[in-house]
């Protein structure tokens, strides 16, 4: 054989029986089989064997298989991102003609893509008051086809009563999905609660160092992974290994993670309730919550993020002051890593509500909290 050829066509040499304790990253588009009749093009590649790597290598399938562990699911399927996954959700559950209901205070991309692509595909996006509760049933049509949950909301942190619309919904046989990322899949058990479809962005606390994006979506069961799987495959939601591998490393140190962020968290959180500054602390075990008693309820625990009001006699510009004087937190999107962030947001409405500039979004990081409360004490004597 010329040697070129060689390079293509080696003999492995290296033997095959390290036994590393982490997933290696594999790398692969291409699969081989090992005869005709043994090829196979199935997008559930956990039950049916590897096919092509766009739906997921080893290292991905073993980042689904661990998740659906630990949520509970029937089987998880890993996307590029939190976004993605919510895509995906919506595709797989709405056609042309379908309704859907989303939370007010839903992640606001979700919400951007219902009034974004689902309405030009014809499927009408009905935002909800996230604390309505089995009262959703008044708002079910019989072209509804899928009920988002977020809880807590995305940025004002409503707690909502996820059994109670997951009773309604499934009385008129409607889908329930829920954004559990706030809760790492683990704070709050989605199918326990009765929910159909559990997604999270990985980005966040499986990630949990600000360093990869990637989502999971979990199915409760073989009719969910079934409806799910073939838009999967169609939208051609492909994953990189190495951020498989860095997720995989992350759910290892997820509960030391967690523990250490929710009891600083909360050390923080307290430390802000009294502040003359402040209308209220928009944190799940603070009474000042909305819906903190169903969290009290349904959830083991809390996590990082939360969010602070400054009372309106405060300005917008006061409020920009009292940002740029913090020094540990630094000014930013997403949450779930290791530095503590701060962002204000200048447009925030709620149904009958204005936190416009007033709001200001937290996420507490792996700093010591005593450090971080002297630099907000820092903040706030620079407002004026
Ligand atoms: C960050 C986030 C997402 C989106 O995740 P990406 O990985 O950034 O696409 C979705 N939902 C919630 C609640 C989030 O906080």
């Amino acid at each position: 054989m010329d040697w070129r050829t060689k390079l293509l066509n080696p003999t492995p040499r290296a033997r095959r029986d390290y036994a590393s304790l982490a997933t290696p990253v594999y790398r692969g588009s291409t699969v081989v089989f090992e005869d005709q009749s043994s090829v196979k093009d199935s997008w559930d590649q956990a039950d049916n064997g590897y096919s092509y790597g766009l739906y997921g290598t080893p290292t991905a399938l073993e980042l689904a298989a661990r998740l659906s562990d630990i949520e509970g699911a029937h089987r998880t399927l890993i996307v590029p991102g939190g976004q993605a996954a919510i895509a995906l959700v919506y595709f797989a559950y709405c056609t042309a003609g379908s309704h859907a209901l989303v939370p007010h205070s839903a992640y606001g991309p979700n919400k951007e893509m219902a009034e974004g692509i689902l309405r030009g595909l014809g499927i009408e996006v009905e935002a909800y008051d996230p604390l309505i509760g089995e009262s959703i049933r008044t708002l079910i049509r019989d072209n509804t086809a899928l009920i988002w949950c977020e809880s807590p909301g995305s940025v004002t942190m409503e707690i909502q009563d996820v059994p109670a619309i997951a009773d309604a919904a499934h009385a008129r046989g409607v889908a329930v999905a829920l954004d559990n990322t706030y809760a790492a899949g683990v704070m709050f058990d989605a199918f326990a609660h009765g929910v159909d479809v559990s997604m999270q962005a990985l980005t966040k606390y499986v990630g949990g160092h600000s360093d990869l994006l990637l989502g999971s979506v979990s199915a409760r069961d073989g009719a969910a992974f079934e409806k799910l799987g073939p838009v999967y495959r169609q939208l051609g939601l492909a994953v990189s290994p190495d951020d498989c591998s860095l997720a995989l490393r992350g759910l290892q140190t997820l509960p030391v993670r967690l523990a250490h962020l929710e009891a600083s968290t909360l050390q923080v959180a307290h430390s802000l309730a009294d502040r003359s500054e402040i209308e209220a602390v928009f944190h799940p075990a603070l009474p000042t919550c909305p819906g903190h008693a169903t969290w009290q309820r349904d959830f083991s625990g809390s996590t990082s993020v939360f969010s602070i009001l400054f009372k309106e006699s405060v300005t917008p510009a006061q409020v920009e002051n009292f940002i740029e004087a913090l020094e540990l937190f630094h000014i930013g999107l997403s949450w779930g890593g290791v530095h503590s962030l701060a962002v204000v947001y200048p447009r925030l409405e709620r149904p009958g509500k204005d936190y416009s500039g007033r709001l200001v979004r937290l996420n507490i990081g792996l700093e010591q909290p005593d450090d971080l409360i002297v630099d907000l004490a820092r903040a706030f004597a620079a407002i004026g």
